[in-house]
């Protein structure tokens, strides 16, 4: 199915490479400089605007530094936004031939498997108006989390469908619009064909994705949907947390709110960071900083822990939730719905590694063996818009590792070798 055509003109027609306003607006007040360690290594937004050149090769590693935070943004008095003139500085190195991709192999490959016919799955019961889309990071770190968090959504819904999939943002951060277009446009095509009027998201990246690109459907947090239903949160024993909001929830108030909603009836007190809610900081991982920059990605892990000072951190998204981990005992608002003393404790298990893509493919055949649907599909849409397709042996040799790694997590699982816990079978 084709992208639809606005979104195709919204990121393929686009102009040649321009800074846009930001050399003009910005004053170079060295307010954003202050907050960001790669502004204060590479200058102001108004310099890089002026200087940026994609075809140049000495040039094009630039923007990918930037995490694509927007805490510039948030803090800039004259209202400039430098976090999308680095989006729009990515695209132009792809547009120019010197984006380089090898250092996000990995990063690319995942998102590769979680738009393949073998992860991927859509069911929809009879009458289904709403989705669940959990993405990609949370039914592979958190199977049976997802599965509950469906399970409550459900009794609110009981015409909800699920729809296992990737929103295609790792492609989107990079740069690579025409791929991004082509995959979330035939996604976004087909939910409109069936019928669907709202997606519930637990990701905050597939909010922000689906915000911006499918003005069509209604966007909703999972996290809004539980705050304001009243689900009857289990209670924690008491105590204070502190709350990384993730970067690219900054312009959700209502999630803000309805997260700390949350801890509230499960009885905890929130002290808030000096950088939260509109002003919050990334945890590293934004922008894929780390595949090219891991120093400028570890300034911002570092400066989020300091911040949160040893006390327990709840986020709600599954990607800072790894991320800060080694660095802050950090915990998921999911975890802590069901789980609230063991997620205080630092103790819920929770899949890393091969184990992530196993769950994802158990998860999927529980659903299909439970949920009773009136249609669905694996997906078979390839899109190659960007011509940065892997040729098909080393795609095929790709699927063969993957599988391989699988293999073995499901020997090391069976053995019960101590492999990290968040299995659908526990
Ligand atoms: S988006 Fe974030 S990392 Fe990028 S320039 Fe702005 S504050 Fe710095
Ligand atoms: S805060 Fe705004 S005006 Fe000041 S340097 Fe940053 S982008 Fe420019």
């Amino acid at each position: 199915m084709a992208p639809s055509p606005a979104l195709r003109i919204g990121l393929m027609s686009r102009p040649p490479w321009s800074a846009g306003d930001v050399a003009t607006r910005c004053t170079a007040c060295g307010i954003c400089v202050a907050e960001c360690a790669f502004l204060r290594e590479h200058g102001t937004p108004q310099a890089l605007a002026a200087s940026f050149d994609p075809r140049r090769q000495d040039q094009s590693h630039l923007p990918f530094g930037c995490s694509l935070c927007g805490l510039c943004r948030a803090v800039c008095p004259e209202g400039v936004d430098p976090a999308a003139l680095f989006l729009a500085m990515r695209r132009a190195t792809a547009d120019a031939g010197t984006l380089q991709l090898s250092p996000y192999r990995g990063l690319l490959s995942y998102e590769r498997a979680g738009t393949s016919r073998l992860f991927t799955w859509y069911g929809l019961p009879d009458g289904c108006r709403t989705i669940f889309f959990p993405g990609c990071a949370l039914p592979g770190t958190r199977p049976r989390t997802t599965l509950k968090l469906f399970d409550l959504l459900r009794g609110n819904d009981p015409s909800l469908g699920m729809v296992l999939d990737c929103c295609t943002k790792p492609s989107h951060d990079l740069g690579r619009s025409g791929h991004f277009a082509a995959m979330f446009g035939e996604m976004k095509a087909y939910l409109l064909a069936q019928g669907v009027k709202t997606v519930l998201v637990a990701c905050p990246n597939c909010h922000g994705v689906f915000s911006r690109y499918a003005p069509e459907l209604e966007v909703v947090t999972v996290y809004e949907v539980l705050a304001r239903a009243d689900i009857g949160v289990a209670r924690a024993a008491g105590g204070e947390v502190t709350v990384h909001d993730p970067c690219v929830s900054r312009d959700n108030a209502g999630v803000h709110a309805a997260v700390r909603t949350l801890l509230g009836a499960a009885g905890l007190r929130v002290r808030e960071m000096p950088h939260h809610g509109a002003r919050t900081l990334c945890c590293g991982e934004g922008g894929a900083v780390r595949c090219t920059a891991p120093r400028l990605a570890g300034a911002w892990t570092s400066l989020r822990a300091a911040e949160a000072g040893g006390s327990t951190t709840i986020t709600y998204c599954a990607g800072c939730a790894s991320f800060l981990g080694p660095h802050t005992p950090t915990s998921h608002v999911a975890d802590l719905l069901f789980e609230p003393e063991a997620a205080l404790a630092g103790r819920v298990k929770v899949a890393s590694g091969p184990l992530t893509y196993l769950n994802r493919l158990l998860l999927k055949r529980r659903l299909r063996r439970t949920l009773p649907v009136a249609s669905s599909r694996e997906r078979t849409f390839r899109g190659d818009a960007d011509g940065t397709r892997r040729p098909a042996g080393r795609s095929r040799a790709a699927l063969v590792l993957l599988v391989l790694a699988v293999a073995c997590a499901v020997a090391l699982f069976i053995l019960g070798s101590g492999m990290p816990g968040g299995s659908v079978f526990r």
